[in-house]
């Protein structure tokens, strides 16, 4: 068995495993035919939180800014010609909206056909609001970006593409200011001559090392995943699909199913250039990125995936350096399908719960007000929780304006969801990292080999 194929199988035992214990140490029966067993479970999270969080992300985490910076630069200086690399970047751009919107358009005729909203009772609601206030660090955060609207997110992410000093950006880990700045360089690196060589050897070689290091830290993947899902599981229980939160989480799944199993692959299908062997079959492209995706799933964040995107872009699917480095650090903060579809169908349900009436204006403001929270949603768990109250805002003023006398969705409705967010949050992670490996396939076809 070769190495790889030992890896993929190890990590997908760590999911299943991670699951399984998780769901173990969920169960209050068990826990209460051991008492002292209550101990052990809050150590098993300290332990799982230590493996998961601290380790497996954080040696992620500690590649992404060198690798952002190395692989913008290689893809641009690999690129070369002005006109071209404009074609790229516009392609680019063009694909993540496309397919943002497309997802959305699939939350949407589901929500509004399966209706889960309508399965939530009075009670439940009161409930839901009332555990709401308990969430202080998800309330602080909700309520600041509430406060920020849809204007001022993207004011922020506009703002924040120049950075005031590289240096600092890059220390606070911040991935669009160190792609804005490392496309600038590499533009112009390709214009001052031969003496350019040593620069784009220099950049080549770090970006091997790196690509070395990522190959080494993807072993501890089997762990981390495994830590990852316990954590999770432990403490919100898979029971919850059988609640009636659960017609609302299977809505979100079977949207970001479609997307990424019918869509993506049709997508794929139609633009992609053939692969080294000749195939065209999309499947085959999804089996060659499957460690980046089980590795979103465990983490719930693009951004810590990100290295691991680029190594089995380029190493496994054969996808040039010029691709990979311009569509998946970028679409690792702004291309995101699986949340974009996320926020539309939870803020539906909301409305739904709430017994408020949505008409077609209200679901297209839903559609692009979504397709642009999720733009503004950083690659990190629960963000797209977050920039959700952007979306929720502008349905409750849009409702508020041809009626004044309706009632608005509270923010404390959030509390219906918060509970299973982070369950959700490993779906949509997937569907936003094989998102950004489908429009590298794509963008290929404008690359030439390297
Ligand atoms: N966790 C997601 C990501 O990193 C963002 C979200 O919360 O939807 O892609």
């Amino acid at each position: 068995m070769n190495s790889n194929w030992l890896l993929t199988i190890l990590i997908l035992v760590g999911l299943v495993l991670g699951t399984v214990v998780g769901q173990v140490l969920y169960d209050p029966e068990y826990l209460l035919s051991m008492p002292e067993s209550a101990h052990a479970h809050a150590t098993a999270l300290t332990v799982f939180t230590f493996l998961g969080n601290t380790v497996f992300m954080g040696l992620l985490k500690m590649l992404i800014i060198p690798l952002v910076a190395t692989s913008v630069i290689v893809g641009v200086t690999s690129v070369g010609d002005f006109r071209k690399l404009g074609k790229i970047g516009g392609w680019t751009l063009f694909y993540y909206m496309a397919t943002m919107l497309i997802a959305v358009t699939i939350g949407l005729v589901l929500v509004t056909t399966i209706q889960p909203g309508t399965a939530i009772s009075q009670q439940q609601r009161a409930e839901a609001e009332a555990g709401y206030a308990t969430d202080t660090v998800k309330v602080e955060a909700l309520e600041a970006k509430q406060q920020e609207g849809l204007g001022g997110a993207m004011k922020g992410l506009v703002s924040q593409i120049i950075p005031l000093n590289i240096v600092s950006a890059a220390a606070k880990g911040q991935p669009l200011p160190v792609i804005f700045f490392s496309i600038f360089f590499g533009v112009v690196v390709t214009t001052i001559g031969p003496k350019n060589r040593v620069i784009i050897e220099f950049f080549d070689a770090v970006f091997s090392v790196l690509m070395k290091m990522v190959t080494a830290v993807i072993w501890l993947a089997p762990v981390g995943v495994f830590a990852l899902l316990a954590w999770t599981v432990a403490r919100i229980g898979l029971s919850v699909f059988a609640s009636s939160i659960g017609k609302y989480m299977f809505t979100v799944l079977a949207g970001i199913f479609v997307h990424a199993f019918v869509v993506l692959p049709l997508i794929l299908f139609i633009f992609a250039k053939r692969g080294r062997d000749g195939s065209r079959n999309p499947f085959k492209f999804m089996h060659q990125m499957r460690q980046p995706i089980m590795t979103a799933i465990g983490t719930d964040s693009s951004s810590a995936t990100l290295p691991v995107t680029i190594e089995t872009a380029t190493d496994v699917a054969g996808i040039s350096k010029q691709s990979a480095g311009f569509v998946l650090p970028l679409g690792s903060t702004i291309n995101m399908d699986g949340t974009a579809l996320y926020e539309a169908v939870a803020v539906v349900f909301l409305a739904q719960a709430y017994g408020i009436e949505l008409g077609l204006t209200t679901l297209v403001l839903i559609a692009i007000t979504a397709t642009l929270a999720a733009v503004g949603a950083a690659g990190i768990p629960s963000a797209g929780l977050v920039t959700m109250v952007i979306v929720l805002d502008a349905v409750n003023a849009n409702v508020l304006a041809a009626d004044p006398s309706a009632s608005a969705i509270p923010v404390a409705a959030i509390g219906l969801i918060i509970g299973v967010d982070r369950i959700l949050d490993m779906f949509r992670t997937a569907a936003n990292v094989w998102g950004d490996a489908v429009g590298a396939k794509i963008i290929d076809r404008f690359c030439d080999d390297d």
